[in-house]
């Protein structure tokens, strides 16, 4: 797999205001809300091109299409997230700090120690926090957060013909499934690269699918953090947080109490959906209320009832977790054998 060059994938940096964070993680998302937000695919394009609209010479290779790919799905700093939006994980967000972000925010006190600059690998179940960490670091180093899924990756591969697969990997029989997993770690092993240069780029990588990464690819990232599910706490604050941003009610402390208790298993993307769910509860009686007297137009917020526990009870018929327990073992033991422990 390493002898085939498909692509030399190269990012430009511009010093220490610049960090290329990808995130490998889930297939198709997070990216079409900014793919059409023009005035961030501008500013791609700048940071890209410079401001004499050209190409820097050693990007000058690269195939027009792909550049205009990755610009298409640039994640900008306009999505901050805040790193108290995310719930625990506290171990992870420290470790981060210490290996990403000081050292960027002082790289003179990190000579010598940390000369030999970490890749970063969260991994864990779907809808944890992943992501979020990524973005949650891109906006505190004011950086631009780049979000390449494999399939934006693969889909312009498969795109241009079965043909060009077979050749990426060197094999007739490839199905879709196996080549969008190699070409993850090949993506990675690519970044190898990157090292060589005397830009500060660090690479964090973000994956449901640890098992499937070689050690190549591990030896790369070798600060390798398990971001598990959310322990009752931090549903506790992924819920109340969810119903603030949204203008509801706080619930009664036994409520959420109870809500914790019976979503156990449940990830943090579960558990916002869970809630979306839960409002949409006095929602529905308002509008069939309102089908009886006042146009569903004219409704106001504050016609809404409070969000109750009976909706959550409700909700948790419709929103169930995502994670199953097998899964879990499964990445606890991969954890137990490649995770950073501290
Ligand atoms: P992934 O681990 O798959 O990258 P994300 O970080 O994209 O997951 O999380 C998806 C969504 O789920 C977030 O936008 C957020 O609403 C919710 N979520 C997941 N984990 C957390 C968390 N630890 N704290 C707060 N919200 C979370």
């Amino acid at each position: 797999c390493s002898k085939i060059e498909p692509y030399h994938i190269d990012f430009p940096s511009s010093a220490q205001t610049m960090e290329y964070i990808l995130n490998l993680t889930k297939p198709g998302t997070n990216v079409a809300s900014t793919s059409s937000a023009m005035p961030t695919k501008k500013r791609a394009l700048e940071t890209l091109y410079g401001s004499n609209n050209k190409l820097p010479e050693r990007l000058d290779h690269l195939e027009p299409k792909l550049i205009q790919q990755i610009v298409s799905e640039i994640i900008d700093q306009d999505t901050i997230v805040k790193w108290d939006d995310i719930a625990g994980l506290e171990h992870a967000k420290n470790c981060v700090h210490e290996t990403v972000l000081w050292p960027i925010l002082n790289p003179k006190i990190f000579q010598g120690v940390c000369s030999v600059r970490k890749g970063v690998l969260l991994f864990g179940p779907p809808g944890t926090g992943k992501t979020m960490i990524g973005k949650a670091l891109a906006g505190e180093m004011k950086a631009t957060f780049f979000n390449i899924s494999t399939v934006s990756l693969v889909s312009k591969w498969l795109g241009d013909g079965e043909k060009l697969v077979r050749t990426l990997f060197g094999r007739s029989s490839i199905t879709e499934h196996e080549s969008i997993r190699r070409l993850k770690t090949q993506f990675l092993v690519e970044m190898e690269g990157i090292d060589s240069g005397s830009e500060q780029i660090i690479v964090i990588g973000a994956t449901n699918r640890p098992q499937d990464l070689d050690e190549a690819a591990r030896r790369r990232l070798n600060k390798r953090l398990y971001i598990p599910l959310p322990t009752s706490e931090a549903r506790s604050h992924i819920v109340l947080n969810t119903m603030g941003k949204n203008g509801g009610n706080i619930l009664e402390k036994q409520d959420l109490d109870l809500i914790c208790n019976l979503t156990d298993g449940y990830s943090g993307s579960d558990m916002k959906n869970l809630v979306q769910e839960a409002m949409m509860g006095p929602i529905r009686e308002a509008i069939k209320e309102a089908n009886n007297g006042k146009g569903i137009c004219e409704l106001k917020p504050e016609d809404l009832r409070p969000v109750s526990f009976k909706d959550f009870k409700n909700a948790l018929k419709e929103v169930r977790p995502s994670v199953s327990k097998q899964e879990l073992v499964a990445y606890v033991e991969w954890n137990a054998k490649f995770g950073s422990m501290l």
